[in-house]
């Protein structure tokens, strides 16, 4: 599976928005964007002229997709397989990406970042319902439980990112039993209950042009 390898903070200062793509670092002083709050490259800092409509529904799809850590054409397909259900099609998509494994891993506070996240589960320390799954697009339905491994409970970045983790409760869909290193997916949240600030309305616009 195609991903992106470059310099992750430059997809922050591209946006203009702390995506939250590095774990611990994010909420440091160390934050690229808290620095350099100012787009990348030759002309980030200077003129910027005034952004198309195209553009203003191309930003808040790539925000979308770099959230999630998804590249375009995985992004196009979830946007498919929602236009396909009935329902508000820009809520279907979010709540599709919230359903995929690596994300509710780290919302659960067991990988300090999706990618790290991910990374977890392609090396085949986790589980769902007790069984080794190393795709981390795997789409959780509700009831569905998620653990760490017997033989990967110690690993620095499990351990790292459970004691950072604080108040979980936040998320209503999701039950986390830290002692045990298990997590339950208990319901597909609401698009409102969702902690992304994003306009759905943009992307379904720009894919429907
Ligand atoms: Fe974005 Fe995190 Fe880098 Fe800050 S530290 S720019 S929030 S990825």
């Amino acid at each position: 599976m195609a991903r992106y390898t470059g310099p992750r903070c430059r997809l922050c200062r591209r946006e203009g928005d702390k995506l939250y793509l590095k774990g611990h670092r994010c909420n440091t002083d160390k934050c690229s964007f808290e620095r350099r709050k100012y787009a990348p490259g030759e002309h980030g800092r200077g003129f910027r002229k005034k952004i198309s409509d195209y553009g203003i529904h191309l930003r808040e799809k790539q925000k979308a997709r770099r959230i999630y850590g998804i590249m375009e054409k995985q992004f196009r397909n979830y946007f498919k397989l929602a236009d396909k259900k009935s329902g508000v099609t820009g809520e279907i998509l979010f709540q599709l990406l919230e359903r995929r494994l690596d994300n509710v891993l780290y919302r659960c506070g067991f990988a300090p970042s999706r990618i790290a996240a991910r990374q977890l589960i392609s090396h085949g320390h986790v589980k769902v319902d007790n069984r080794k799954v190393d795709i981390s697009s795997y789409l959780l339905k509700p009831g569905q439980e998620i653990s760490i491994s017997e033989k990967s409970r110690g690993l620095n970045l499990v351990q790292d990112a459970l004691a950072a983790s604080t108040d979980t409760s936040k998320y209503e869909w999701i039950e986390v039993d830290k002692d045990n290193f298990k997590g339950r997916f208990a319901a597909v949240p609401s698009f409102h209950q969702i902690p992304v600030e994003i306009d759905e309305r943009l992307i379904v616009e720009y894919y429907s042009k």
